[in-house]
């Protein structure tokens, strides 16, 4: 039996919206007493926030609990909670006995009476989705960092045939309005110049009649914030309001990830996707139509079931097309009970090292120029954090690029720089005069 923790430790993996959830467990638990451990210490409870997305990520759970184990053979209280969680249920405490606690991730609010629990010695599992908002149990948010998540949408009803996630986060449900617009304003109020609104299909959002385009321009309203982002955004559901949004909100940043998967109709087709590469193409044109200058990223899947080198070519033809600023590839992982997982012609794993390969060379190529595009733009970059050498911090661009500059400007600084050079990952900036001074 584990006694009551004093202190606790939250690994979050995966999306941002495991961030997002990490540290609003991190806030419920320092409410209800605990300490979060200092770095290196070690603490009494561990949260393992998990990735159940692609098999790798849903295996390094078990191994990541495993590893918690202490060497005079001690460990700490031990909760799994996120996708792995939901995914796995009671059967996650058959497979590692030194899990104490499962919680899914629409009923963590419920942590600290499971804390108790366990320090009584049940092991619960929780992996309800209730109706009711587990938004409204957690506390109000205090502190912020300068660029700060918030999800507004949970759940897809998409059903992809390759994807967890309609199983694991549940149907689409979109938070009220007004709770959004009062966490984002707590969160300007802690310290954050730019939020990041988060959704598994963001852009699906809607409340009393009105869509994310409406949200964004009633959050730009907030004094003090200076940018707003979001992710993920659905190609079906990116509305010509959404789109009109960008051309005229000046606070929303010229950033759009739109995740295209396959430039192939046929294998589109097979992922239950909506759209095609044709449709797809042409909210990418409008887009720049709306806002010139917007860095468009993308989500690509080689190797689904059936993909041909001829459906690869296509893929690759979608990436000379819309000359993504930056791009995340995976390689198709079969996922237990989704449709996919059971269609023939699954694709030997040397095809897929080597497609990936080659469309994640052809991504940086892309990506690197439309770095050097922006060399000697005067522009404004956000300070996020301080980097690798003495006197250098790192920001980001309006464009999401990490930007590094010769400065002591504080984390949350918005700072007016020049671009003055490009890399294939990052961009480096010279403070324009006025600031220098
Ligand atoms: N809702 C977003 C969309 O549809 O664009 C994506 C959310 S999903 C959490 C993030 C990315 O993981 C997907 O865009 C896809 O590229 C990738 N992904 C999802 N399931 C996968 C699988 N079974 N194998 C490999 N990659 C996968
Ligand atoms: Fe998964 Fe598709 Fe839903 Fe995205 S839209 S979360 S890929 S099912």
């Amino acid at each position: 039996m584990q006694s009551t923790p004093k202190t606790f430790r939250i690994k979050s993996f995966g999306c941002q919206m495991n961030v997002y959830d990490g540290e609003r467990i991190s806030e419920l638990l320092t409410d209800n007493g605990l300490t979060a451990a200092a770095d290196g210490e070690d603490a009494d409870l561990v949260v393992l926030n998990t990735c159940h997305i692609r098999e790798k990520a849903a295996e390094k759970a078990y191994s990541d609990v495993g590893r918690l184990k202490r060497e005079d053979g001690s460990r700490p209280m031990i909760a799994l909670a996120g996708c792995v969680a939901q995914a796995e249920g009671a059967e996650a405490k058959r497979r590692s006995p030194m899990i104490d606690m499962v919680v899914g991730p629409q009923a963590y609010h419920r942590l600290p009476e499971m804390v108790a629990q366990a320090s009584r010695g049940a092991r619960p599992v929780d992996t309800d989705m209730p109706a009711i908002s587990k938004f409204d149990a957690l506390p109000k948010r205090r502190r912020a960092n300068p660029s700060a998540f918030l999800t507004v949408q949970e759940g897809c009803d998409k059903f992809c045939t390759y994807c967890v996630v309609p199983y694991t986060r549940g149907a689409e449900i979109s938070r009220p309005r007004a709770d959004i617009v009062a966490e984002a304003r707590a969160l300007v109020e802690g310290g954050a110049k730019e939020i990041v609104l988060l959704g598994q299909n963001v852009n699906a959002w809607e409340h009393d009649g009105h869509g994310l385009a409406g949200l964004i321009r009633e959050i730009a309203r907030i004094d003090g914030l200076e940018r707003i982002r979001y992710t993920t955004s659905h190609p079906a559901d990116m509305t010509d309001a959404l789109i009109a949004a960008h051309g005229e909100v000046g606070k929303l940043m010229p950033y759009l990830h739109l995740p295209v998967q396959s430039g192939s109709d046929r294998v589109l087709k097979a992922m239950n996707r909506s759209h095609t590469s044709e449709t797809y193409l042409r909210t990418i044109e409008k887009m720049r139509d709306a806002r010139r200058d917007i860095a468009i990223s993308g989500d690509f899947i080689v190797g689904f079931p059936g993909e041909t080198e001829e459906d690869f070519q296509a893929t690759l033809q979608i990436v000379d097309a819309v000359r993504y600023a930056s791009a995340y590839s995976f390689k198709y992982s079969a996922r237990p009970g989704t449709p996919a997982a059971q269609m023939e012609d699954q694709i030997a794993p040397e095809v897929m090292d080597d497609r990936l390969q080659r469309l994640q060379a052809r991504i940086a190529e892309h990506q690197l120029a439309f770095n050097r595009s922006t060399v000697g733009r005067d522009t404004q970059i956000l300070i996020e954090r301080s980097g690798r050498h003495p006197g250098q911090m790192i920001g980001r661009s309006p464009w999401l690029q990490s930007v590094h500059v010769e400065s002591s400007a504080e984390p949350g600084t918005m700072l007016d720089v020049t671009l003055t050079a490009a890399g294939p990952n990052s961009m480096t900036g010279a403070i324009r005069q006025k600031d220098a001074a």
